[in-house]
């Protein structure tokens, strides 16, 4: 657009939008939200709107587009879900009250983590805007998040970029905030997280002192604690009075976990769906509010570490599993309290309504009778929460003298103060009741006067109050008096002297009766503004609630039981069960499993063909310490775990969320950050690790990481393999031991047992399947002769990688160049039979599913 030939509006919105280059601005105007220029033109297609163009006779048209301001909430939601910025720009004057110019300002800039406004369906997550600062010296992150909606604020110090990720991934934030001094590097990575950046200088003065908690005394922290806040004022300029004052938490308070362990194990997100369904919180998730179901995805993604916290949960579960009758009751009360975290959050940021409010007086009526009922049950472990379950009785009673039962949405057009709450507002409601008895009374009248039965006195918000006349009746409207107004297709309205000048009247009086209400209204809710901090310990009391009796609930309709936490290390899981395969297959379907480590047991080796239920068996353990550490009950029939202190993983589809490596480098970095990171009490889970490269490399790295987990680091852990030749490490690996998934053969079928048993798996299983479908006794036997011949070759050569270890493999293992047989004399071989050789011996039996072995089988029988 040529500057000289705009407008002075179009200066105007230029001058504002100049301020908010990254974001789509909304100008209002009138009732819409205008968008022009490149803003019209993209957000037109990512609206669907109507693109027009403003002064379109002019030389240089420009391109605009509208949403109702009524209806903006929905397109900003789409753009801010889409990671676009909306600022929206009101008009700071009545334009009837204006002459030239409107003042128009950004009231707030909404972006994807501070966005407030969120839908139903997501109210129990928590939408978290993350900020990051970095200490060159000390070579640390001071890290900070914050939820607008429900007010909570916390900080870290972060000592490396693993955990940095760790945690922006965890916490799936949308936005970060950076000041200048974050390296180009670390940038890189977040936003190769796929969150969104957003810059932030240092303002002068800020309020953020006061919401340091006393415990943020470090200068890291405080800094990033005022960019945080920095940020949030920048863009939201509303009061922020429900904000918690910043907490400072430590990574090591809780149990770590990395982002691939939780998004592997299906915590939260369903990896293939990325949804809910199918998660551990899917399957916990029995909470009957929206708090208690943030609380419990919090509790998810951060379980325990302290002994006497994970056994004051375990208390709650217990008893709340023992009081039947008082726990369905407690539900009966839960399920009518609404959102208090985030209702505390609106009446700070001044969005309630009627209905809000009503919404608060309801939940807070709850209180007493959950209080009441914690009382029945009379037990320590809720003593805590008792104490903040304070019944806000004065705001109960302040909204329940004041606000209607059933407001209106809107707080501007009246019926939501209660009548005899204030006597203006009942005068003023007097003489308006009084107007509409007197148009009743004016129809009568003009009815006998005129003889006119269907004369109707009515009004609509352009033309005010009327007399309408049918067409046909209108010879008898008297001439002197009515005046015509409007006409319509059949009847005429019209007005007299008298009808105005009491319009005027009642009109005013309803004008004053609505302004009067906004303003009781105001005052209403900044009276309970100055209970915001009261009603959030009452929140987190009621969610904290919520989920213990969800931990309940759950532990009764699954079978969950209480595990004991041992003080050494033994694992003592007796038919323990993967609680979410076992759900969806059904209790009876699902094979449990014990699960055995002793003291001197650091490594169990779990062999057995592909869809044996390995995998699934090392989820069960992982799931089962995780449940455990969160307070909750377990799946089990007995169980004892130590408390562990970070739990690495390598399963699952690797997926590498920052660099796209390839799966053998993701494979390899993930089992170097558990040899570098684990300590005799943390928990690896290692699946078929070496799969992504060569077998004799994989198996040579395999066999190594064993031994250096075995040797130098003692944690308990789980490691399938398909190289059936580390089985035999259990001649030198004294704190090993073989287990493995049996299979078995039934009416001449092969079934999986599911079952773990105490040693290797059989090898000659391939051989096996092809017996079980029918092949002749001499294939049959041949192929066992060849796979002898084959198992000492693969010996032999796998002996080379470690050949220069102290340890030799195995003894009965050890290569034996005479036994080596030719598997056909050369000058007998033609070339299929050749073939079918080289295949058989590149063969992996172990990665191969029976039907496919069968196939395979078959198809050499066919060649020689
Ligand atoms: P693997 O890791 O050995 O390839 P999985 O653990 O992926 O095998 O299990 C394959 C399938 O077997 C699972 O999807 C599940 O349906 C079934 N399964 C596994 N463990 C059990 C069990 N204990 N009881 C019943 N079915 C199971």
């Amino acid at each position: 657009m040529a500057k000289k030939e705009a407008t002075p509006m179009m200066v105007q919105y230029q001058k504002i939008k100049d301020q908010y280059p990254d974001a789509f601005l909304f100008y209002r105007l009138g009732d819409f939200y205008e968008l022009f220029n490149e803003d019209a033109i993209k957000g037109s297609q990512l609206l669907e709107l109507t693109l027009t163009n403003r002064s379109r006779n002019a030389a240089h048209p420009v391109p605009m587009c509208g949403v109702p301001h009524k209806a903006a909430q929905n397109y900003i939601d789409i753009l801010v879900d889409q990671g676009y910025k909306v600022a929206i720009c009101e008009q700071m004057e009545d334009p009837r009250l204006t002459k030239g110019m409107v003042k128009r300002e950004v009231i707030q800039l909404v972006t994807p983590g501070t966005q407030v406004d969120v839908g139903s369906q997501n109210a129990k997550t928590n939408n978290y805007l993350t900020a990051v600062v970095y200490e060159a010296d000390q070579r640390a992150f001071g890290f900070a998040y914050a939820d607008l909606s429900t007010g909570e604020l916390k900080v870290a110090k972060l000592t490396d970029q693993a955990e940095l990720v760790n945690e922006l991934v965890s916490l799936q934030t949308k936005e970060t905030v950076v000041d200048g001094q974050l390296p180009a590097t670390y940038q890189e990575v977040i936003k190769k997280l796929g969150i969104l950046i957003s810059h932030q200088s240092a303002l002068p003065v800020n309020a953020s002192v006061s919401y340091l908690s006393q415990d943020v005394d470090n200068e890291l922290l405080k800094r990033v604690v005022k960019l945080l806040l920095d940020y949030i004022q920048t863009t939201q300029k509303r009061s922020l009075q429900h904000l918690k004052r910043a907490v400072v938490y430590e990574p090591s308070d809780f149990l770590e976990l990395d982002h691939n362990s939780q998004y592997n194990l299906e915590l939260t997100r369903n990896i293939r769906t990325g949804k809910k369904s199918g998660t551990l919180l899917w399957l916990l998730d029995q909470t009957k509010t929206a708090m208690g179901g943030r609380k419990l995805k919090q509790w998810i993604e951060r379980p325990l570490v302290n002994r006497s916290k994970i056994l004051s949960r375990h208390d709650a579960v217990e008893v709340l599993l023992d009081h039947y009758y008082e726990r369905s009751q407690l539900q009966d009360e839960l399920i009518k309290v609404y959102d208090l975290e985030r209702l505390a959050g609106r009446i700070a940021f001044g969005s309630v309504n009627g209905r809000d409010l009503i919404q608060l007086k309801t939940s807070l009526q709850q209180v007493p009778k959950v209080k009441y009922i914690l009382e029945q049950i009379a037990d320590d472990s809720f003593e805590k929460m008792l104490k903040n379950l304070v019944p806000l009785d004065d705001i109960v009673d302040e909204i329940q003298r004041s606000i209607v039962d059933q407001p209106p949405i809107s707080v501007t057009d009246g019926g939501v103060i209660k009548d005899g709450f204030n006597k203006q507002l009942d005068q003023y409601r007097d003489a308006s009741n009084n107007g509409q008895k007197w148009l009743t009374e004016l129809e009568a009248k003009e009815r006998r006067v005129t003889g006119i039965n269907n004369l109707k006195v009515g009004f609509n918000h352009v033309f005010g109050y009327y007399i309408e006349v049918t067409k046909v009746n209108l010879d008898k409207v008297p001439d002197n008096r009515y005046q015509r107004k409007q006409t319509l297709a059949n009847a005429e309205r019209f007005s007299t002297p008298e009808l105005k000048e009491k319009e005027a009247l009642i009109l005013e009086a309803q004008e004053q009766s609505k302004t009067l209400e906004y303003k009781l209204f105001v005052q209403i809710r900044d009276q309970i503004k100055k209970s915001i901090k009261r009603i959030q310990a009452l929140a987190d009391a009621i969610a904290t609630i919520d989920v213990l009796q969800s931990f309940a609930s759950v532990s009764e309709e699954y079978r969950f039981v209480r595990p004991k936490l041992a003080k050494d290390h033994q694992v003592d899981v007796v038919e323990g069960r993967h609680p979410v395969v076992e759900k969806v297959l059904g209790h009876q379907q699902y094979v449990p499993n014990d699960v055995k480590m002793g003291n001197d047991t650091s490594i169990l080796l779990i062999t057995g063909p592909n869809m044996s239920g390995k995998s699934t068996y090392m989820r069960q353990m992982a799931l089962s310490v995780i449940m455990n550490q969160m307070g909750c009950f377990i799946p089990a029939k007995k169980a004892q775990l130590p408390i562990f202190d970070k739990i690495f993983t390598r399963i699952g589809a690797a997926d590498d969320l920052i660099s796209g490596q390839s799966t053998f480098m993701v494979e390899m970095k993930e089992a170097n950050d558990a040899i570098e990171n684990a300590t005799p009490n943390s928990l690896i889970l290692f699946d078929e690790i070496g799969r992504g490269t060569a077998t004799y490399d994989g198996m040579a790295l395999a066999q190594a990481i064993i031994e250096y987990v075995h040797n130098n680091i003692g944690a308990k852990t789980l490691f399938s393999t398909h190289y059936h030749e580390l089985t035999s490490l259990d001649n030198s690996l004294k704190h090993l031991q073989n287990v493995h998934v049996g299979a078995t053969e039934s009416n001449g079928e092969l079934v999986f047992l599911h079952k773990i048993q105490p040693g290797p798996a059989d090898k000659s299983y391939g051989i096996h399947v092809a017996k079980l479908a029918g092949l002749p006794n001499g294939v049959l036997s041949r192929a066992a002769h060849i796979l002898s011949g084959l198992e000492k070759k693969a010996n032999q050569m796998a002996e080379k990688p470690t050949s220069t270890s102290e340890q030799p493999v195995t003894k009965h293992h050890r290569p034996n160049q005479e036994e080596q047989i030719s598997l056909f004399p050369l000058e007998q071989v033609d070339d299929n039979q050749a073939e079918v050789v080289s295949q058989l011996r590149n063969l992996d039996l172990m990665s191969k599913t029976p039907m496919q072995i069968m196939n395979q089988v078959y198809k050499w029988q066919q060649k020689i």
